[in-house]
């Protein structure tokens, strides 16, 4: 995995969150879970991203 200080802006609120402070749930939609992760905005709970955590 490659190293990253991305930040993802959350549509909804508007919060900017890095990587580090966002919460990861499952993905919706099967994906493999240990693969794959959602990162959801620590403030409002939106969904931000999907981003590939396995290797
Ligand atoms: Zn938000």
């Amino acid at each position: 995995m490659a190293g990253t200080d991305d930040t993802f802006e959350c549509d909804a609120c508007g919060n900017r969150v890095s990587v580090d402070e966002a919460r990861r749930t499952k993905t919706m939609g099967g994906l493999d879970p240990t693969r794959w992760q959602t990162v959801c905005c620590p403030a409002c709970g939106s969904r931000l991203k999907t981003v590939f955590v396995g290797e």
